[in-house]
C-alpha cells in the first residue's frame, strides 16, 4: 500500500489551502496525496473576506474594496475600511494557482476519486491512518486531513442546537448606464422586505456598470428557485432603478449556520479541516479567512510539535455569542434587521470586524454587545444554555 506523510481527503478551499501552506511553510519535502472527486475546473464560488494584513493568496486577489456600504431601512452609510480591506478571490483562480504550484512537485500527488472510508491510526503513529476510495484504492498516511463535506447529507441535533442556512442566489449583471460604486462593496442592503426571515442584498461591484447582485437569507427553509430570481429583479428595478441589464454569470449556494460542534479531532491521526472542522463562522457563514488562518496554525504546529492539533482556539465566549445570534434569528427573524442596523451604526467598523474574527478583547466584546437590543439576547442566552444542557423539550419558542 502506498504511504504518504499527509493525505488531504478533499481538495477544495481547506485541502488546497493547507497543502499550499505546507509547501510554502517548510513542509515542501513531505509526501502528500490530495484526493477530490471533482476536477475543480469550474468557477464554482467566489470568496470574499475582510483582512488587515498581507496573505499568501494576495497574488490572485481579483478585486479589493477599501469602502463598504451598509443600507438600513432608513439610513445608508459608506464606511472607510482602513486598515482593513474587502478582498475577493475567484474559486477557479484559487484552484488553478494552488494546483499549478503543487503539481510541479514530485512529492505531491493529485488523485481524482471518491473517498469511501477514512480509518484512524494509533496515537504513537505505528499503526498508520488509511484512506480508501470507491474504486478500490487504498493508501496510508501519518496524518489525514479530512474536509469531505456534503451539505445535503449534513444533519444537526435540532433539539440541542440551532440550524439555519445561509442561502443565496446571485447574478453578475452588466448595465447600460453607470449605476454602481466600484470602490465600495455592499455588505448589507436591508431595504428589502423581510417577510418573516432575515434577508438582504449583497453587492460586489466590479465597475460602474458591472456587479454581482446576490439575494441572501439566513433562515431554516430554502426558497423555490424562482423566488430568489424575483427577489433580485424586484431589487434591481425597485431599489436601484435598473431595468435594462444583461446577466453575465449566475451563482448560488447554501452554507450551514449551526452551533452544533464540529469536532476537529476525528481520531489520533485524523484532523478535520474546513467546513467539516468547524471553520465556518456559525453566525456569518464566513470561512475562507478562518480556514487560511487554520492552515497557518496547522503548519506551525507540525513544525514545532510534530502534531497538527494546535490549541489556538478562540475564547469559548465567541461560540456563545454565535449561539445567541442564531437563537434570536431562529425565534425572532423579524429582529435580525434591527440588530444588524445597531451593530453597524453604533460600533466602529474595526470593533465589529475584530468581534467577527473572534479576536476582540472581552472589554471590546462587552462594548459591542451593549449596542444591540438586550432583551432578545438575554432570553437567547438562557435558551441556549437550556437547550445545550437539557435539549429543546420544554423550552418556550419565544
Ligand atoms: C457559493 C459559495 C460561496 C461562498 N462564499 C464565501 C465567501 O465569500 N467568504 C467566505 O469566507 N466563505 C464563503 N463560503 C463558505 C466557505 O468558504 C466555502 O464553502 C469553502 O469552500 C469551504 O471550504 P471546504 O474545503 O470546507 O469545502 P469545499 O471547498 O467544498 O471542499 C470540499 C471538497 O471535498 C470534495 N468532496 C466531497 N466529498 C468527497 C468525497 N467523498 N470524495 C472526494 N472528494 C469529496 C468536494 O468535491 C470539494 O472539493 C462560500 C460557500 C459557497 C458554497
Amino acid at each position: 500500500m502506498e504511504h504518504f506523510d499527509f493525505i488531504l481527503a478533499g481538495g477544495g478551499a481547506a485541502g488546497l489551502s493547507l497543502a499550499y501552506h505546507m509547501v510554502q511553510g517548510g513542509l515542501g519535502d513531505r509526501r502528500m496525496l490530495i484526493i477530490d472527486l471533482d476536477t475543480k475546473t469550474r468557477n464554482d464560488r467566489t470568496w470574499c473576506f475582510w483582512i488587515d494584513r498581507p496573505m499568501l493568496f494576495d497574488p490572485i486577489v481579483a478585486r479589493r474594496w477599501d469602502h463598504i456600504w451598509f443600507h438600513g431601512p432608513d439610513r445608508s452609510h459608506r464606511f472607510a475600511m482602513a486598515p482593513f480591506e474587502y478582498r475577493m478571490i475567484r474559486g477557479i483562480d484559487f484552484y488553478e494557482y494552488t494546483r499549478n504550484a503543487l503539481v510541479r512537485l514530485e512529492n505531491v500527488t493529485f488523485l481524482q476519486a471518491r473517498v469511501s472510508a477514512v480509518e484512524d491510526g494509533s496515537a504513537d503513529g505505528v499503526e498508520k491512518a488509511r484512506v480508501r476510495t470507491e474504486d478500490g484504492q487504498e493508501f496510508s498516511a501519518d496524518w489525514v486531513f479530512n474536509s469531505l463535506f456534503v451539505p445535503r447529507d449534513f444533519t444537526v441535533d435540532q433539539s440541542r442546537y440551532y440550524f439555519l442556512k445561509q442561502h443565496f442566489a446571485g447574478w453578475v449583471i452588466k448595465t447600460k448606464t453607470p449605476v454602481f460604486d466600484p470602490d465600495a462593496a455592499t455588505l448589507f442592503d436591508l431595504r428589502i422586505p423581510q417577510d418573516g426571515a432575515f434577508r438582504f442584498m449583497y453587492l460586489l461591484p466590479i465597475s460602474e456598470t458591472e456587479s454581482l447582485v446576490e439575494y441572501t437569507l439566513f433562515s431554516e427553509r430554502l426558497l423555490p428557485q424562482e423566488e430568489y430570481q424575483q427577489g433580485i429583479r424586484d431589487y434591481l428595478e425597485g431599489e436601484l432603478g435598473i431595468s435594462e441589464y444583461e446577466i453575465l454569470e449566475e451563482e448560488s449556494g447554501i452554507i450551514p449556520m449551526t452551533d452544533q460542534p464540529f469536532p476537529v479531532r476525528e481520531g489520533h491521526r485524523i484532523m478535520n479541516i474546513g467546513t467539516r472542522g468547524g471553520r465556518v463562522k456559525a453566525s456569518t457563514g464566513f470561512a475562507f479567512f478562518r480556514t487560511n488562518r487554520d492552515s497557518e496554525r496547522i503548519v506551525a504546529s507540525l513544525l514545532q510539535k510534530g502534531t497538527p492539533f494546535h490549541d489556538q482556539r478562540p475564547p469559548r465566549r465567541y461560540r456563545t455569542f454565535d449561539s445567541m445570534l442564531l437563537s434570536v434569528l431562529h425565534h425572532h427573524p423579524d429582529q435580525g434587521r434591527d440588530i444588524f442596523v445597531k451593530l453597524f451604526e453604533r460600533n466602529p467598523l474595526m470593533r465589529l470586524f475584530r468581534f467577527l474574527d473572534e479576536e476582540g478583547s472581552l472589554a471590546e466584546n462587552v462594548k459591542l454587545m451593549s449596542t444591540v437590543p438586550w432583551a432578545p439576547f438575554i432570553s437567547a442566552w438562557f435558551r441556549v444554555k437550556w437547550r445545550q444542557r437539557f435539549g429543546g423539550a420544554g423550552v418556550s419558542g419565544n
